[in-house]
This record gives C-alpha cells, structure tokens and sequence, in this order.
C-alpha cells in the first residue's frame, strides 16, 4: 500500500500542531508501523522534539528547491521504526523563493514520490509552519488529508473557517483534489474548567465524526518531553500525555487504514 501523507496543521500558533505531529509519529511507530517525520517548520520543534539536531543543510530546503534528493535527507531517531526529516533555519527562505519558483504549489509531492512509491512507511507526518504560506501550501498539495490540533480555548473555531476555504480551493483548482480534513484532534484539555467542555461541544457540534473521540489533557509532562528530546511514551510512557496520544494513535490507524 502506498504511503499516506497527513500534514499537521493549523496557522494559528502554538495550538499543538507539534506535539501532536511529535507524540502521534511516536505511538504509531511504537505501535508497530514504520513511520516518517517531516519537519517542515523552520522553527524546527519537532527535529529537536525527536532528539534530533538542527544541522545546517540537513533540511528539505534543497530539494524543494530543486538541489538534490529528499531521500537523502531522511535520519533515523533514537525511536524504534521512526524517521524523520528534520528541519533547521534555512527552511525560512523557503516560502520566499518558492514563489517565484515553477510549479512552486507542487515542489513537496514531487520531491516526496519517490520516498511514497519505495513504500518504507505506511504514514509520513508533516509538521507545518503556523501560517497558510507556500510551505503549508506545499504541505497541503503533497498530503492525503489534514490532521488540525484544535486548542481548547474560546477562539479555537476562529480561523477554521479560512483553513476550510484554502482546502476548498486547493481541491477545487485541481492543486490537489483528494485533500480534506481527516481529522481534529482537542488539544490542552483541562477537565477542571468548564471552558474545556464547553469548547469541546461546540467543536463535535461543528465537525461531528471529523473529530477525533480521544481529547489530549493539558499536562506538563507533555510541554518538558521535547527539552530531553523524547515523544512522551519515551519520556514518560504511563502519564496521561502517553495514554492519550496512545489512544489516538489507534484511532488514527483505524481511520486511516493502517
Ligand atoms: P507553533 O504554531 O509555534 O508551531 P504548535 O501549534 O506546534 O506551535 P506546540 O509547539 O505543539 O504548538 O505547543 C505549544 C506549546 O504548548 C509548547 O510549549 C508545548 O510544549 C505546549 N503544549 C502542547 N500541548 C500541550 C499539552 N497537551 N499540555 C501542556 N502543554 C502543551
Ligand atoms: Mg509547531
């Protein structure tokens, strides 16, 4: 079967795109399935968030850009079945120059075919950048369907409607036309608020089946794993951080088919 590629994404910041895209690659390689990163941030969270190192070049820079394979830029992780392909500062200049680039929409699903077609993973991660610039973009034309981490804050709908409108136009300009929600995932949970629920309602009531049944609590534990460079299963596999992106992990294969 051939690989599927799910980006993580949402353009607003720090709504736990990363340690969705971090914990979720973990657990599913974890639970048995080969696994493929990609950081496509120039923040680089999930390279360090995966003990990997931001090294000049090391980036998927080149080959967006024309210079050299992506294939070649793929690491292995300290984890078991998970790689990644990590990200560093000069991925900044992507969303630059790919505009004025040929076929600048398209360079990521180009430059993943051949990775895709070896057939080595059963899933490839995209960590996407908090924003709806040509990176994201790249993402969202190379990607099977999207995963959107959803804060569960007042202002957690806001926005969405703006991503649902670029997926419509990718889909329907033909950039890419089997693009879709695949799933929202409620991030930062806090049972002890009434907030959390209330937000929570209304996100099933506006996305029903879309939204994954499993919830993410906010923890700590959660917020220090990517300082020791560790999924949560790695750096605390019984919390509840572990658990729940366990749990997702298996609705996310179910629903994928994986
Ligand atoms: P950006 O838009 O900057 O890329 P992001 O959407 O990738 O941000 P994260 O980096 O995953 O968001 O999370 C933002 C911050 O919240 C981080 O410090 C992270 O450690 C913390 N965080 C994420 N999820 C949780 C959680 N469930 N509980 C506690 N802290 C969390
Ligand atoms: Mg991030």
């Amino acid at each position: 079967m051939p690989t599927k590629v799910i980006a993580v994404a949402n353009q607003k910041g720090g709504v736990g795109k990363t340690t969705t895209a971090v914990n979720l690659a973990a657990c599913v390689a974890a639970s048995g399935r080969q696994v493929l990163l990609l950081d496509l941030d120039p923040q680089a969270n999930a390279t360090s968030g995966v003990g990997l190192e931001k090294i000049e070049g090391a980036s998927a820079y080149g080959p967006l850009l024309g210079n050299g394979s992506l294939s070649d830029k793929i690491k292995a992780t300290p984890f078991e079945r998970l790689d990644a392909i990590p990200s560093e500062v000069d991925l900044c200049g992507a969303d630059v120059e790919l505009i004025r680039a040929e076929n600048h929409l398209q360079r990521l699903r180009l430059a993943l075919q051949p990775i895709l077609e070896a057939g080595k993973y059963q899933v490839a991660l995209v960590d996407c950048p908090p924003s709806l610039a040509v990176l994201t973009l790249n993402a969202f034309a190379a990607a099977d369907g999207l995963v959107v981490p959803l804060q569960c804050e007042y202002y957690a709908l806001e926005g969405l409607s703006m991503l649902t409108r670029v997926i419509n136009q990718l889909r329907d300009s033909g950039v890419n036309p089997r693009l879709h929600l695949f799933g929202v995932v409620m991030t930062m949970f806090d049972a002890r608020t009434n907030l959390s629920k209330q937000v929570e309602g209304e996100v099933r009531q506006h996305f029903s089946d879309v939204v994954f049944e499993t919830v993410i609590p906010r923890t700590t534990r959660l917020a220090e794993a990517p300082s020791f460079g560790k999924p949560i299963i790695h750096y605390d596999p019984y919390s509840a951080g572990a658990a729940a992106y366990e749990v997702l992990a298996g609705e996310f294969c179910r629903r994928l088919g994986i």
